[in-house]
């Protein structure tokens, strides 16, 4: 009989406010309490709260190294390295999807966390293909901030107003937050007629 192979993918995922930075770190904190040697990445993207650590809103942390590209991730993995944890990995380049694959086919575990879906509520970049190819998947909630229902999307608010389809992922000058909000309260103005017409079938 054959032995059975380590390696493979989880990836934690939701909107905002879901607490997957949370999950991730408890998963790191118990492969720790069982001896693993661990690596941890963020995006240097993600400079919210401090260097060189993953921080959740709980304030729990772990140390990581922060990256710009996936590819930095093969000059940190030693043969001994047996997880690799990423949080944040949509900020990431669609390379990563690939090197993690490779990680996990030389039977390393592989944790990443990230969010599913953009202020669109459509596939974040490579997120739908890395949630493809991975054996589990965890899709986390969020409270509606206007219902309570479970929140599965990630509300973008632009000068107050929900955010328009075709603003930019960046937008200079203007204040901006987020809110996590179930599919029926869920807003995003002015999406272009051409897509509208294809989902409503008269
Ligand atoms: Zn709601």
């Amino acid at each position: 009989m054959l032995t059975q192979k380590e390696g493979w993918i989880e990836v934690i995922t939701g909107p905002m406010f879901a607490g997957k930075t949370e999950e991730l770190l408890r998963r790191i904190k118990r492969l720790e309490y069982a001896k693993k040697n661990i690596i941890v990445f963020k995006p240097l993207i993600d400079g919210r709260y401090a260097e060189n650590e993953v921080v959740s809103h709980n304030n729990n942390r772990t140390r990581s190294i922060n990256i710009s590209k996936g590819r930095e991730m093969l000059l940190h993995i030693q043969p001994e390295t047996q997880v690799i944890a990423v949080d944040e990995v949509q900020f990431l380049d669609a390379e990563t999807v690939d090197i993690l694959d490779n990680f996990a086919e030389q039977g390393k575990r592989v944790i990443v966390s990230g969010l599913d879906t953009d202020f669109r509520a459509e596939p974040f970049g490579f997120m739908g293909r890395l949630i493809t190819i991975a054996e589990f998947v965890t899709k986390l909630t969020a409270v509606c901030v206007k219902c309570s229902a479970p929140a599965t999307r990630t509300q973008r608010i632009v000068d107050g107003k929900p955010a328009r389809y075709m603003d930019p992922i960046v937008l200079i000058g203007a204040s901006e937050s987020y809110e996590a909000r179930c599919r029926h309260c869920h807003k995003v103005y002015r999406k272009p007629k051409s897509i509208i017409g294809k989902l409503h079938v008269k």
